[in-house]
């Protein structure tokens, strides 16, 4: 068993922090407050490769692998969660589904304007009325010849309104649920496709999220993505690799709060000392450190076994459920340790606190996890 990173792995590690205290850091407040999409840094993104990170060489990408796309997260949550959120996504969720499941001319149309930041990629399963039962979507896709009419709203969709591209998840067979669902690929622009809304959240601020309605819109059927009827089955496996990527952003948020908080209690005075001489701050910190290290193991672990071509849809939601919510807990503490400045906007942590809260929601709940969990242990 080796603990250690590669030195592949720690080099990308190295290159993404300084990146990240350069350019990020300094502009991380600002993006948050204005709750803007900071649309000027994707070309950087790119141009390190964070937007075509599992993309093939071939198509423009990175071709690195789940580990690597891991520490990408981790190292950009460390600093900025909405970020991290968009690079997430992007790669995992609308990209992910092109990359696994598009045919040879979807992948040559779509994954170059992917890795090179033209085409920002948002997906769309979540509606107004389906969530964790995702597979009760309304939204229906009708055949009419070559083509198929789209109708419905999609809730929450990340870069739905910045996105070059939409994957769109649609009952083609209503009776049948799960399996009557299929995907689709709707470019930006096509008539009756628009984010009717931009939702004003708690955290992930300057990251895009939006209400996405379609009306009467009509794609070709070489804008289907996979089998009809399959969408919701491939779908599952976009959520399991998804999962690890919304656990490492986690793992990052709360690495970074830490060391926010370790700082601080090091600067900070009361009663004569420093605070991090007083017990109580030293044992906040020491269990922060001791369930950040748990969390990086599982998470590390879910890449890994993605990478050696292995089950891992329960470790992917083991370490989502363990990362998001000792996130949470981190985050708390450091806000609690700085105190009164912690609370507010001046300080970065409690951005952290506010964006940690996500990960315990998308890509499933922690309840959705612990019923992943459970069904794998128990089996059934
Ligand atoms: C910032 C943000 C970005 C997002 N980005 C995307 C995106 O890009 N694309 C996309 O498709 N979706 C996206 N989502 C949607 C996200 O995945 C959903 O919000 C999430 O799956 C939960 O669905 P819901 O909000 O409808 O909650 P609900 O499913 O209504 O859940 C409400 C509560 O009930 C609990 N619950 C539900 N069912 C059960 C059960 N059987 N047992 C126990 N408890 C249960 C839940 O755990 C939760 O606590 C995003 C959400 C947010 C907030």
């Amino acid at each position: 068993m080796d603990f250690e990173l590669s030195e592949t792995h720690r080099q990308l590690r190295d290159v993404l922090r300084d990146f990240c205290e350069k350019e990020v850091r300094p502009k991380a407040i600002a993006w948050d407050k204005e709750e803007r999409f900071p649309t000027e840094i994707v070309p950087k993104l790119a141009e390190l490769g964070l937007l075509g990170i599992r993309i093939p060489e071939e198509y423009g990408g990175a071709g690195m692998d789940m580990m690597s796309y891991a520490i990408s997260v981790e190292e950009l949550a460390r600093v900025d969660g909405s970020l991290a959120l968009t690079v997430a996504s992007h790669n995992g969720l609308g990209t992910g589904h092109v990359l696994a499941f598009g045919n040879d001319e979807q992948k040559k149309k779509y994954l170059p304007k992917a890795a090179s930041g033209e085409w920002l990629a948002a997906w769309g399963l979540t509606e107004p009325g389906s969530g964790s039962d995702a597979s009760g979507l309304r939204t229906v896709a009708r055949r009419d010849g070559d083509h198929w009419i789209i109708d419905g709203t999609k809730m929450f969709i990340t870069q739905g309104s910045v996105g070059g591209f939409c994957v769109v998840l649609a009952k083609t067979a209503p009776e049948k649920r799960q399996k009557g669902i299929t995907a689709f690929i709707v470019d930006h622009g096509t008539p009756g496709f628009r984010a009717s809304k931009h939702l004003e959240k708690l955290g992930m601020r300057s990251s895009d999220t939006v209400e996405l309605s379609f009306e009467g819109v009509r794609v070709h059927d070489s804008q289907r993505l996979g089998e009809v009827d399959r969408g919701f089955i491939d779908t599952l496996q976009i959520l399991d690799k998804g999962r690890i990527s919304i656990a490492a952003l986690a793992l990052g948020l709360g690495r970074g709060a830490l060391e926010l908080a370790i700082s601080y209690s090091k600067d900070r005075k009361q009663f004569d000392k420093p605070i991090s001489d007083f017990q109580a701050i030293q044992w906040m910190i020491a269990d922060s450190k001791t369930e950040l290290d748990a969390a990086a193991l599982l998470v590390y672990r879910a890449a890994w076994l993605a990478d050696q071509g292995r089950p891992f849809s329960r470790e992917a939601s083991m370490a989502k459920l363990y990362a998001s919510e000792a996130a949470t807990r981190v985050c708390n503490r450091s806000v609690q340790i700085h105190g009164g400045y912690g609370y507010t906007r001046e300080y970065q942590v409690e951005r952290h606190l506010r964006d940690a809260k996500l990960c315990e929601i998308g890509e499933g709940t922690s309840e959705v996890q612990r019923m992943v969990i459970a069904r794998h242990v128990l089996g059934g």
